[in-house]
């Protein structure tokens, strides 16, 4: 016997064994979720775990075949859910439709991975029937969430479950077999797709439960307002399954004014989202003070976007905790942290909003490298570079595309595109994406620190800072801002905040008021069509 067979059980790292133990041991728990017309529908893990069970078996008896591609073009409901372990423990890939994008672009995606089922919430038919002569759905099977009955031709899903006898076994999975994929939302280029296995998604959840990551327990109450189609809803159904977490899922209703009571009545303890649903947020809670009676101690984890450090300290005023996670599509998502960490307990309290408002530290089993040119960039907390990043969860291809030097290193390390410096101790601070970066007279300026300041204005709700070419210094930035409610204040004003942070060069030279900035498909600002908004913003009148 060679000590290789000597050691422990070689047992592949599965998802079904979440779905498992959701079922076996959470059976009480419930399921929340808000419908169409704003009813709760409520149930428990064991219907949950039955009901996935069933879809996988109907999915099997429909001809699924190990690898084959589920595609959902869903809200976050519970049947979205059972579609997140169903389709995977038939063996399936799951394959998360971003219904924010144009409809060509979700044909172009749905094609490109071949995806042979869909299922497809009733309320989202309208989308589509925009493009669905441009993809061979082989079968598309429609969830009934307003009651009425599936025509069209198409299965119900509630039939569908029906077709199954309630006796299943999983196809025994290779732990590096494909779970799911997702695109990313290609705001430059066309969308790339990331293929998930169970090893990965289960190292994830392992390790994104940690207290010193973002801490989820089965004692939380999770209320996912990322929606399930943007990179995995960032890992949390699979870690909540394996924890047994409360869910309530907002359904299509994702205002804050939708959320809230909802975060009120369900005694939400842990919530996720991009940046500008809590900045909306914010608003309304200084609008309306004591109006809703939220669980003392709710946490917050943002991410997709800089989180402005002024979100995270009007949010402490409210006893809500701010957590900001980095990560992409293609880290699963979640890579690093803004804990602040042991080795820093003498911060003060100002100190510790400055690490909160950093990207942080990353998880274990991910490592993250900013690299200049040909270089790794020291650990000064001061020299930038583009990150790359490693482990167990981030991407080693996208699908269908040759692996190219433009996103791997030689040494196999995903290129993030963002531009970062890390501090001694392994903080990471995001200055700007590469494409975003403003290069004014040979010099770099961080649109995202900017931003922030901005951002930190009592005045302002939303702030977007671009570059604009210019004759001088090459290029120059642009702040577009959208004050808070009844607030008037001048470009003179905001740039006296802004001397506060920075030197002069720094900043920018000129201001937009507007009513709204655009969004992408996953809710953050979206610059490029700021950018070309601004296209041909001229300078004649702005100091050179
Ligand atoms: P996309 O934004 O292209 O739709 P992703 O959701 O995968 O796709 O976004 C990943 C990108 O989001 C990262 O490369 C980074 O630029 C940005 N991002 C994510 N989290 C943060 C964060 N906490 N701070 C700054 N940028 C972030």
């Amino acid at each position: 016997m060679n000590d290789m067979q000597t050691t422990m059980m070689q047992l592949p790292l599965n998802l079904s064994h979440f779905l498992d133990r959701a079922g076996k041991l959470f059976g009480a728990q419930e399921i929340v979720s808000r419908m169409p017309d704003k009813s709760l529908h409520r149930y428990t893990y064991a219907d949950f775990y039955r009901r996935a069970r069933l879809l996988a078996e109907a999915l099997t008896r429909a001809g699924l075949k190990p690898g084959d591609r589920v595609a959902t073009l869903m809200w976050n409901h519970y049947a979205h859910y059972e579609t997140y372990f169903g389709a995977i423990v038939a063996g399936g890939v799951l394959h998360t439709l971003n219904l924010r994008l144009a409809p060509e672009d979700i044909a172009y995606i749905a094609d490109h991975a071949g995806d042979r089922f869909l299922i497809v919430d009733d309320v989202l038919l309208p989308l589509l029937d925009q493009f669905k002569d441009k993809v061979n759905f082989e079968r598309i099977i429609v969830v009934p969430l307003n009651g009425e009955p599936v025509t069209g031709g198409y299965d119900d899903y509630e039939e569908f479950l029906k077709t199954a006898s309630g006796d299943f076994e999983y196809p025994q999975m290779d732990e590096n077999a494909p779970c799911a994929m997702c695109y990313t939302s290609g705001t430059t280029g066309r969308p790339k797709g990331v293929v998930y296995s169970h090893r990965s998604q289960v190292l994830h959840s392992l390790v994104q439960a940690m207290p010193d990551a973002i801490g989820m327990s089965g004692h939380d109450v999770l209320l996912p307002v990322v929606p399930m189609f943007h990179a995995n809803a960032w890992g949390v159904p699979y870690t909540a399954a394996m924890l047994g977490v409360k869910m309530v899922f907002p359904g299509p209703h994702l205002h804050p004014d939708d959320l809230l009571p909802l975060l009120e009545s369900e005694r939400v303890t842990l919530s996720c989202g991009v940046p500008t649903i809590w900045l909306a947020m914010r608003q309304i809670l200084a609008d309306n003070p004591g109006k809703w009676d939220l669980q003392p101690g709710l946490r917050l984890t943002v991410g997709g976007s800089a989180v402005p450090e002024a979100l995270i300290r009007d949010f402490a005023q409210h006893d809500i905790e701010i957590l900001q996670g980095w990560g992409m599509t293609e880290t699963s998502p979640l890579a690093t942290v803004s804990r602040p960490v042991a080795l820093r307990g003498d911060l003060d309290e100002d100190e510790r909003f400055k690490v909160r408002s950093m990207q942080g530290y990353p998880i274990p089993l991910v490592d993250v490298r900013a690299f200049n040119d040909e270089e790794e960039a020291p650990w000064d907390g001061n020299t930038v570079g583009e990150i790359q990043v490693h482990g167990p969860w981030i991407t080693g291809s996208y699908y269908g595309v040759p692996v190219s030097e433009e996103n791997f290193s030689d040494d196999g390390w995903l290129r993030t595109g963002d531009v970062a410096s890390i501090d001694g101790l392994g903080l990471m601070k995001i200055s700007d994406r590469t494409k975003d970066i403003i290069k004014s007279g040979g010099e770099w300026i961080s649109s995202v620190d900017l931003e922030n300041a901005i951002m930190g204005h009592p005045a302002v709700q939303e702030a977007a800072v671009i570059a604009i070419p210019h004759p001088k210094w090459a290029e120059r930035p642009l702040a577009v801002i959208v004050l808070k409610p009844g607030e008037s204040v001048t470009e003179a004003d905001i740039k006296t905040h802004l001397a506060k942070h920075f030197v002069k060069w720094m900043v920018p030279d000129a201001y937009d008021f507007v009513e709204s900035i655009p969004r992408t498909s996953t809710g953050k600002f979206l610059k490029t069509a700021l950018r070309e908004q601004y296209q041909d913003w001229k300078w004649d009148d702005v100091a050179a």
